[in-house]
């Protein structure tokens, strides 16, 4: 049962908000009774207005509790907001979804629903889905499934647009209601990075289906309940937008300027053409808006005086969508039985139409033949009746002629969904494609690397397997030169095997021996121990010795022998050292020694030498003595001479003088006196002087002779005493040196002694350590061949062939792994070869299926195009036809103007000059029956 009713406009002011009230902000509205609002003194009047101080209950009691009841009953419900950003929108429609003072409309709905089914009959079963989804820059997201981002609008068989292939979920329960707005909110959430710029500039949109079944009558009624909380409405300028984010702007504004569009044709009656095509947010409000659904319009606004403009705006479009009237009807689902009941009423109504056409026809022949045909009043009820019934075939019987337009119109529509929808899966398709792509670029590059890397690897691979090579070929040589080991380690086996037996019976024999050399080895260590006393006693003798030949020799380290008797080592040691010592000391003292005799010889050459030379010296100096004596009397007899002469020439001199003094007497015979005296005189004295002379000359000659003889005497003297006291000083040395020699033989027949016995204790002592040490190695040895044996015997015992297969085993295990090794490098580069050249092989084919794709992408956006082309080409020539149909029946209505307003009567006012979107209308069916 249909019914109309008008779209509910129900105003909200906000309270100031913080700022507001900070900047001294007054209300620049007035509020008149509850449905009044008065902004700059003109009033605005809704179904109702809630002042700033409403609470979220009170909106949700007038706003939304009768839609519940209304869906709950089979109706179709609609309840958005619209407002500026900031307004209370989203506080309107959702609030605090979990705090039960300010929640808002959904979170209450989301309980009410719940509530009256649970307060209803029990013999009805409810099915109730919920979707959530956004609409963001013409691009309807699901909320519920991020994935789903582009979602095509589609129209069911009813012609009602929907949200194909939105996710579903249904619910149960008010808190499942609740947690899928709650994903939807966190989806949202994720995708976006500033969720109050996103949620301003997207609509929002939760849809609860709600479907009922009678369990007893099998009655189903269903209804849909669109929440939807509009982006903000303010105009782009406001918010100071540019570039993309303007251009996004104008594209929210574009989808909510459509949504006033359709408001205004809505609002002016116009039926014709309601763009709800212009955007998918008035598609999807298609039947809120004019259609089959009970649709509740929140205005929310600003009361702060910056926002006025905003808040008239919203007030204008809140007036302009009072006036959209609605038609609503219950959508029940008829059962089997019912359709039949139905069929056979619309058939008999068909007959009873064909009687009345077969009437009318009749009429109309007579009419046109001339024959004045009288209206008459039972006539004019039948064609009203015709009409009615007509205009109802006309929305079951779309085969008619007069719809041809409208089939064609609906065709096109579906031929542009259907375009649409293909640009959708186009688009996901290219998006997928290019996420592939991506993705193969990606691993192509990936790919590559790894190629490369692979490369590397190999070649590193190949160099190992050389290396490997090289090892495996030493390992086998070892492994050959192992086996050579193991056969001789085998036969040497069986000939420890052969010679164990012999051994172990020789064990026998050695156990006893063993017994005996332990026995031997306890008198032995008593002898060694005696023996050891004795060195001891010995040691301590020689050391003696040596102390008192050390104290001889003055070597002092003598004293450092260790006193203690058991250390006999360190005493042989030291007093080796110590014989060492005394042998370089006497090795020294023999070196000095025939030194000091060599010098002795040499010494007594030179005293020899020295002796004779001081004999020649003597005899030389007995000469020059006797020579000394002989010149000496020599030199007595010149001066006795000279003596003699000095009395001569004293006696001459008186005589002279005496003379002289006869002179001065005698004067001429004076002077020949004195002439003959000064001859006489002259001849003494040439006499004396002539042997003056020669005496002095002789004199002269002795002296310096004597001088000389002297001097070389003193010379001889100094000589001789320097000789003498050199021989005595020889005689001195030679003496020191013979009794130090006499000191040194003593010293050295000690020694010699001394020597002797040390070098007979030293055999003694060697004698003994070389038996004692023979005693010890074969003592030592037989230890070591019975312990061998001892331990060959074991092992053999135990692990027969054990040692000689271990490192065998050994090699063998490492060989075998490093064969394993190799196979498994192999196999691998043998992999990654084959896994290159399929990457290789795939990569064309992968491009080749891109660009095919591409090629493909880019037909059908050809084929698009043209389609787009072709659908306006037709819409053109239909609105041509339909232009021609008008003339054709306003020609018609001239021409017979006289049934016209009988027609005119019958058809609802308002309804006949229209042309009507959708079928299901009443329009069509005028047009209809005036074609024919
Ligand atoms: P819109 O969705 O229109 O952009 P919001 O609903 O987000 O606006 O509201 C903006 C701010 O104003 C929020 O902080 C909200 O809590 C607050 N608000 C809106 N309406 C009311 C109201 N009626 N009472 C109290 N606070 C409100
Ligand atoms: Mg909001």
């Amino acid at each position: 049962m249909e019914q109309e009713c008008g779209v509910r406009v129900l105003c909200r002011f906000r309270p100031l908000n913080e700022s507001e009230v900070r900047r001294g902000n007054k209300h620049s509205v007035s509020f008149r009774g509850s449905e009044t609002v008065v902004l700059c003194s003109k009033p605005y009047v809704f179904d109702r207005v809630f002042p700033p101080n409403t609470t979220q209950e009170q909106v949700y009691d007038s706003s939304a509790k009768d839609t519940v009841r209304d869906v709950l009953g089979g109706y179709n419900g609609t309840i958005f907001t619209y407002g500026q950003t900031s307004s209370g929108k989203t506080h309107t429609m959702e609030g605090k979804l979990h705090d039960p003072q300010m929640m808002g409309i959904i979170p209450r709905i989301a309980h009410d629903i719940f509530n009256h089914i649970y307060s209803m009959q029990e013999n009805l079963e409810f099915h109730i889905k919920v979707s959530y989804f956004e609409i963001y820059l013409e691009k309807i997201r699901d909320l519920l499934d991020v994935s789903k981002k582009n979602l095509p609008v589609h129209e069911n068989k009813n012609r009602v647009p929907y949200v194909k292939g939105c996710t579903e979920r249904f619910v149960s329960s008010p808190e499942e209601m609740m947690g899928v707005i709650d994903d939807g909110k966190a989806n949202r959430h994720v995708a976006v990075t500033n969720m109050n710029e996103h949620s301003s500039r997207s609509h929002s949109i939760f849809l609860i289906n709600i479907k009922q079944e009678h369990l007893d009558t099998a009655h189903k009624l269903t209804g849909k309940l669109y929440l939807v909380d509009l982006a903000g409405s303010e105009k782009v300028s406001k918010t100071g937008a540019a570039g993309a984010v303007l251009d996004e702007a104008k594209m929210i504004n574009k989808s909510l300027s459509a949504l006033g569009n359709v408001i205004s044709a809505l609002a002016e009656g116009i039926k014709t053409h309601v763009p709800y095509r212009d955007s998918k947010m008035t598609r999807i409000l298609q039947d809120s808006l004019g259609g089959n659904c009970r649709t509740t319009i929140v205005i929310c606004c600003s009361p702060s005086p910056f926002n006025e403009a905003e808040t008239r705006s919203t007030l204008l479009f809140g007036q302009r969508a009072k006036s959209i009237r609605n038609t609503v009807c219950v959508n029940l689902e008829l059962t089997a039985a019912e359709w039949k009941k139905k069929y056979d009423k619309e058939k008999q109504k068909g007959f009873h139409m064909k009687e009345l056409i077969d009437k009318i026809q009749t009429e109309l022949r007579q009419w046109r033949s001339g024959v004045c045909v009288p209206v008459m009043e039972e006539k004019q009820e039948e064609l009203c009746e015709l009409t009615k019934i007509v205009n109802g075939l006309a929305s079951s019987t779309p085969a008619l002629e007069s719809c041809q337009p409208e089939k064609n119109i609906s065709n096109l529509y579906k031929l542009l969904d259907d375009k649409d929808e293909e640009i959708n899966l186009q688009t996901q398709l290219v998006e997928k494609l290019r996420l592939q792509m991506e993705v193969q670029e990606e691993f192509l590059a990936s790919s590559q690397r790894d190629n490369a890397r692979v490369q590397e690897e190999l070649c590193s691979l190949h160099r190992e397997t050389d290396d490997m090579r090289g090892e495996v070929k030493e390992v086998l040589s070892a492994l050959e030169e192992l086996a050579l080991n193991c056969d001789r380690k085998s036969q040497q086996a069986s000939n420890a095997k052969c010679t164990n037996h012999t051994l172990s019976e020789q064990l026998a024999v050695k156990n006893e021996m063993l017994g005996v050399t332990q026995r031997e080895l306890a008198e032995l260590q008593e002898l060694s121990a005696v023996q050891t006393k004795r060195t001891v006693d010995i040691l301590r003798v020689l050391l003696r010795d040596l102390t008192d030949m050390g104290s001889v020799i003055t070597v002092h380290e003598i004293s450092m022998v260790c006193e203690d008797d058991d250390d006999i080592d360190e005493g042989f040691s030291v007093v080796r050292l110590f014989l060492t010592k005394l042998k370089t000391e006497l090795k020294s003292l023999i070196r000095r020694m025939k030194q000091l005799e060599n010098a002795h010889e040499h010494t007594s050459v030179k005293i020899l030498d020295n002796e004779s030379e001081l004999a020649s010296c003597h005899r030389l100096v007995s000469q020059y003595q006797v020579k000394i004596k002989s010149l000496t009397e020599c030199v007595h007899k010149a001066k006795e001479m000279k003596r003699t002469l000095e009395v001569t020439q004293r006696t001459l001199a008186e005589e002279l003088t005496k003379l002289h003094t006869y002179e001065s007497n005698q004067d001429v015979c004076e002077l020949e006196k004195q002439k003959e005296l000064l001859k006489i005189t002259h001849l003494h004295q040439s006499q004396a002087a002539l042997v003056g002379e020669s005496q002095l000359k002789m004199l002269a000659q002795l002296r310096e002779e004597f001088n000389n003889k002297q001097r070389v005497l003193d010379d001889l003297k100094e000589i001789n005493e320097n000789l003498v006291l050199e021989q005595k000083r020889q005689q001195c040395e030679y003496e020191s040196l013979r009794i130090q020699e006499q000191k040194k033989e003593i010293q050295l027949q000690k020694l010699i002694v001394s020597n002797e016995k040390t070098e007979h204790t030293r055999d003694e002592l060697g004698d003994f350590e070389e038996t004692l040490a023979r005693q010890l190695q074969a003592l030592h040895n037989l230890r070591k061949t019975f312990v061998q044996d001892l331990t060959t015997r074991v092992k053999m015992s135990v692990t027969p062939d054990c040692e000689d297969g271990g490192s065998h085993m050994l090699h063998k295990h490492k060989l075998s792994f490093l064969e394993n090794n190799l196979e498994q490098l192999t196999k691998v580069h043998k992999q990654l070869v084959r896994e290159t050249a399929d990457l290789r092989c795939e990569l064309p084919k992968r491009e080749k299926r891109l660009h095919a794709m591409m090629e493909r992408v880019k037909a059908l956006e050809c084929a698009l195009r043209e389609a787009k082309q072709s659908a306006s080409r037709e819409r053109r020539l239909y609105q041509q036809e339909v232009d021609r149909i008008k003339d054709t029946i306003r020609a018609m209505n001239m021409a017979c103007c006289g049934h016209a307003a009988l027609i005119n009567k019958s058809v609802r006012p308002g309804h006949h000059h229209t042309l009507p979107e959708n079928p299901g209308r009443d329009g069509p069916a005028v047009y209809s029956y005036y074609h024919i």
